[in-house]
């Protein structure tokens, strides 16, 4: 077997001639930067999220970053985040000059637990990110309530979950804005970075779209101190021609996540067992994800990658250490055990190999040696 963990030239060959044809667009259009493939790209991705607004920019950290500014949020301002999650939720509070604060997550979710998050407030803090995180929504109406009950803005993190929907909405117009990465990797991925911010929020949107051009609405005059980050025209028109296909990806991965489930069958336990379990992803009846990853737990997480490598197959840690215990936030002075959840989390999970162009015969094979491992 050699299964990798994704294929992500797959795509682009299925979508080889459409991408050559978006390229000449722009070749032959000699506009390069904030021209008609980026305005079309935003229209076409906020309608897609049952959003009012989108504006693209730089890549997902920087969504997240000018949605804090535009917001107003800076330094003595505290931003509730996940304890578990990508670095990239926090660093983007970092920049704008305020504190994350982490909050542990439903451990069968993997989210946000909005009962903790009620916890965790105090007179400094101003919003909570929210991140959908492996493409599964998290609990945006109880999230929303808390927050209203405190005068928060609510941000999603939908860098993971471009098309999965909460209660029948989509993901991007659930808070009062959301930031999605177009990184190659993503369910909605450029060839190489771009990001986006959505909301129903004009004022908002107006705000990001002058910060991501230098703090200027009319070129050379600059109203405040704004970044450069923005979303290529040549990224946009490649965006265009794979947001075509983007539900029919996604629908793709829902058939191989069924695929999984039908296989990995919580094993039935005999003696000694418990070491060698194998736990599923849980999906509330709420949630309609869209399996950016499909991510498994083991106790013995370290020794079923291996056994799976020498097989074949390519697997995935997300993410092998929890944001508060790496050396880039020192700063915060937390110790081992200060999230215990979200460090049982990152010790335990492991992503099985995802995409939309994956064939289900290779998820019934690494099924099939997951089952053996923990029969083993
Ligand atoms: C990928 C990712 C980001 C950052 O996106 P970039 O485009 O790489 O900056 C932020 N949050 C989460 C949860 C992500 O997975």
């Amino acid at each position: 077997m050699n299964i990798p963990f994704l294929d992500l030239k797959a795509p682009h060959n299925e979508l080889c001639a459409e991408l050559q044809a978006a390229f000449d667009r722009v070749l032959d259009s000699g506009w390069y930067i904030l021209g008609n493939e980026v305005k079309q790209f935003e229209q076409e991705f906020a309608a897609y999220c049952e959003a009012e607004h989108c504006v693209g920019v730089g890549n997902g950290l920087e969504a997240l970053h000018l949605i804090l500014r535009a917001y107003g949020i800076g330094p003595g301002d505290e931003v509730i985040v996940p304890s578990n999650t990508y670095i990239a939720t926090w660093l983007a509070v970092s920049y704008a000059g305020a504190t994350p604060v982490p909050v542990e997550p439903d451990e069968r979710t993997y989210n946000l637990d909005p009962l903790r998050i009620e916890l965790a407030i105090t007179p400094r803090t101003r919003a909570i990110i929210a991140v959908h995180l492996y493409g599964q929504p998290a609990d945006m109406d109880a999230i929303n309530a808390v927050a209203s009950k405190h005068g928060l803005k609510v941000i999603e993190d939908a860098a993971q979950a471009h098309g999965a929907r909460y209660k029948g909405r989509r993901v991007g117009s659930l808070g009062d804005a959301a930031g999605f990465s177009f990184y190659p990797g993503k369910n909605l991925g450029a060839l190489g970075d771009g990001g986006a911010v959505t909301t129903n929020d004009a004022e908002l949107a107006d705000k990001v779209r002058v910060l991501s051009n230098y703090g200027s609405r009319i070129k050379y005059h600059n109203e405040v101190k704004g970044f450069n980050s923005r979303l290529d025209e040549l990224q946009a028109a490649f965006l265009r021609e794979k947001l075509k296909k983007l539900d029919e990806w996604n629908t793709r991965r829902k058939a191989l996540a069924i695929e999984y489930f039908n296989h990995l069958s919580p094993r039935p336990l005999g003696e000694g067992a418990g070491v060698r379990e194998i736990a599923l992803p849980f999906v509330p009846e709420w949630a309609d994800p869209v399996w950016h990853l499909f991510v498994v737990r083991s106790q013995q997480r370290d020794v079923l990658q291996n056994y799976l490598a020498e097989r074949g197959i390519g697997t995935m840690i997300h993410y092998p250490i929890p944001p508060h215990l790496q050396p880039a936030y020192a700063e915060l002075g937390y110790r081992e055990g200060a999230f215990p959840i979200s460090e049982r989390i990152h010790r335990e999970v492991m992503s099985l190999p995802m995409g939309p162009h994956l064939d289900t015969d290779a998820v019934s094979s690494i099924a099939r040696a997951v089952m053996g491992f923990s029969r083993a």
